[in-house]
């Protein structure tokens, strides 16, 4: 396991997040989207044992497309169930921002979500090399469109989804590079059918001395919270959602203020180590899912 942690490279997730702000905003009614999926799926194409699939769909008269990034050592007509999904959403927002126009202004998402994002496009890489681990469980990486328009790319990718459902298990990463303060995360678990995929990521986190600390677990039982996880677990797929801060700010650990707002840019992630210990969390718990059936 330490041997594939260790790959994960913050240099690359650096290049990757500034590649993902640079086109100014990734909020589905700007120019910008556009270049982000191409950037998306130009490095997913480059791996050699990733398949690129997209799902499409529409919200309000918007254009969403869902990226996944699939790695199946057993070949992608392998059995259709027991998938591991690690998600995270791409698009961006600065709704609060006072004026901001969607379709002109600028939405960099730094940490909301180019961290998770860059994360992802790290997993592909390591999953993907043709010298790596040959997994007997397919795992999904999903790039989700729509997050900040009420998760309704994810939403509708579960509603696409055949029943009974191929996943066993959805990790999500949504902002994870700004606590300035600690190397905290929130673990929202969605749903009491998570229950045992958060004590997993709990003993991860200890087996593999990643550090995250503390690593606050937080009960979300219902559709009030905005993440990717919370479709999946409202379906009754195991589900958790890893986040620097969930809710509202509390002194001990405040939330990122430059969020959902045109400043939310690659200067503002005070806490590049806390970014790195969420990637090696989240892999790291979909692999030991992985490696057991
Ligand atoms: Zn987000």
């Amino acid at each position: 396991m330490n041997a594939y942690l260790s790959q994960v490279s913050a240099a690359k997730m650096w290049d990757h997040l500034n590649a993902l702000t640079a086109v100014g905003s990734r909020d589905p009614r700007h120019p910008g989207h556009a270049k982000a999926v191409a950037y998306i799926k130009e490095q997913l194409g480059a791996i050699p044992g990733v398949k690129l699939e997209s799902h499409r769909t529409s919200y309000q008269g918007i254009a969403l497309e869902n990226i996944f990034a699939i790695v199946d050592p057993r070949g992608f007509d392998a059995p259709k169930d027991g998938w591991i999904l690690i998600a995270a959403h791409y698009d961006s927002i600065s709704n609060r921002s006072p004026g901001w126009d969607p379709s002109r202004d600028a939405a960099p998402g730094a940490d909301d979500n180019a961290t998770g994002t860059a994360a992802l496009l790290e997993y592909a890489r390591i999953l993907g090399a043709p010298d790596a681990m040959r997994l007997p469980t397919r795992i999904v990486l999903g790039f989700f469109d729509g997050e900040e328009l009420f998760y309704k790319g994810s939403a509708a990718y579960v509603q696409s989804l055949p029943r009974p459902y191929p996943y066993r298990a959805a990790i999500n990463i949504d902002m994870v590079g700004f606590n300035p303060i600690a190397d905290r995360l929130d673990l929202l678990w969605h749903t009491g059918a998570s229950a045992a995929l958060r004590d997993r990521v709990v003993a991860v986190n200890q087996r593999y001395a990643i550090g995250v600390s503390p690593l606050n677990a937080q009960a979300a039982p219902d559709g009030s919270t905005i993440m990717d996880g919370t479709p999946f677990g409202l379906a009754g797929i195991p589900s958790v959602s890893l986040c620097q801060r969930y809710g509202e700010n509390d002194a001990a650990f405040p939330g990122n203020s430059t969020f959902h707002t045109v400043n939310d840019t690659p200067d503002k992630l005070t806490n590049p180590r806390l970014w790195l210990k969420a990637a090696k969390l989240t892999l790291a718990t979909a692999l030991e899912l992985a490696a057991a059936p």
